[in-house]
């Protein structure tokens, strides 16, 4: 048995998903003649209450799709230190849009209101990059699956309203965010511009994410994903598990997030564990001891099937999801506190 806790990516679709695609009514979508991606098309845009939506391939190009629609060669967008879209997406702003990013030094990948009024300030100055829109991360991804405090979102929205900016939401692991905290898609598709959401991180399905917005963003968002090369034809095969994990994978979350807090709880009284952050979802970050090392922890687990992520400076990630079952969770929960006693 194979522990892979690398990342909620990991999961393979459930027998009942598989059956959802295999039965999939299928049409060429880049003649927008594909009923099923309509279908999830359509139930994302009113799960958010927003206008419209667009299926796509990854998260990485619904997000490289949403920077390029509200910038301009040369602008510049704001994001926290941690952001996805300024770590992990190849320098696809520089690349794609032309944009350089200003970073606010942040915790966990949240900033906070008063950070960005100082980081918005002498926008007019004709020496510095324009600057065209903020971008949240919620859950964020390097800050340990932290969840934003929504009122805090609301006061950075009326900031970026105030300036003309356009306001981004990477959701990639929103649904977390909303089982864990009680929050409704609706009230973010209320307060944000754009949204991208990823069908294949704790929801399960083996692809695809989506860009919401207003019809005149998403007719937009349309030209630049064909551009990016991501008009794709029967692919309604695909959004038929995503259509599945709306139905089906949302509420359980609430089982990954239980069992990474039981995961936090034996690491909290490890010896070995020099810091544990605090845990909201699915996510757990750790330090191990500098005797023992990083490398060399993620080394021993691996000898025992247990797969986990190195995250840079002594960091270590553990994700729960779909596919993590309750006799793994035994097993590990026995590994991590047996790893305790020999050290
Ligand atoms: C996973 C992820 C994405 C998108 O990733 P893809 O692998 O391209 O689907 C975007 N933002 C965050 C925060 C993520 O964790």
């Amino acid at each position: 048995m194979i522990i892979d806790l690398i990342s909620d990516t990991v999961t393979k679709p459930t027998g009942k998903m598989l059956e959802a695609m295999m039965h999939a009514k299928v049409g060429d979508d880049v003649f927008k003649s594909d009923p099923t991606v309509n279908k999830l098309q359509e139930k994302a845009a009113k799960m958010f209450g927003m206008e419209d939506a667009l299926f796509f391939p990854s998260g990485t190009m619904a997000n490289q799709t949403a920077i390029k629609l509200h910038t301009q060669p040369g602008d510049k967008l704001i994001c926290d230190k941690y952001a996805h879209v300024y770590n992990y997406e190849g320098g696809g702003a520089a690349f794609n849009s032309g944009v350089t990013c200003k970073l606010i030094d942040g915790q966990r990948g949240m900033f906070t209101a008063a950070q960005l009024e100082e980081a918005v300030a002498g926008r007019a100055d004709i020496h510095v990059p324009y600057l065209r829109l903020v971008c949240i991360e919620n859950t964020t991804n390097k800050g340990g699956g932290a969840c934003w405090d929504f009122s805090e979102l609301e006061k950075i929205q009326k900031i970026a309203k105030e300036n003309s900016l356009a306001f981004h939401l990477d959701g990639a692991r929103l649904f977390n965010a909303l089982v864990a905290k009680n929050e409704s898609a609706e009230q973010y598709g209320h307060l944000f511009d754009t949204i991208s959401i990823c069908l294949s991180k704790g929801l399960g399905a083996p692809i695809g994410s989506i860009l919401l917005g207003s019809k005149e963003h998403i007719a937009k968002a349309l030209r630049i994903r064909k551009l990016l090369g991501g008009a794709m034809r029967q692919v309604g095969f695909l959004a038929a598990a995503g259509i599945y994990a709306l139905d089906n994978h949302i509420n359980r979350l609430e089982e990954d997030h239980q069992k990474a807090k039981e995961i936090g709880a034996v690491l909290s009284v490890a010896s070995y564990v020099t810091k544990l952050e605090e845990i909201e979802t699915n996510i757990v970050i750790f330090y191990v001891d500098e005797k023992i090392g990083a490398d060399n922890f993620i080394k021993k687990m691996k000898e025992n099937n247990i797969l986990l992520t190195p995250m840079g400076a002594g960091r270590i990630r553990i994700v729960t999801h779909l596919d993590y079952s309750n006799e793994m969770h035994e097993v590990l929960l026995k590994a991590l506190q047996n790893f305790k006693s020999k050290n």
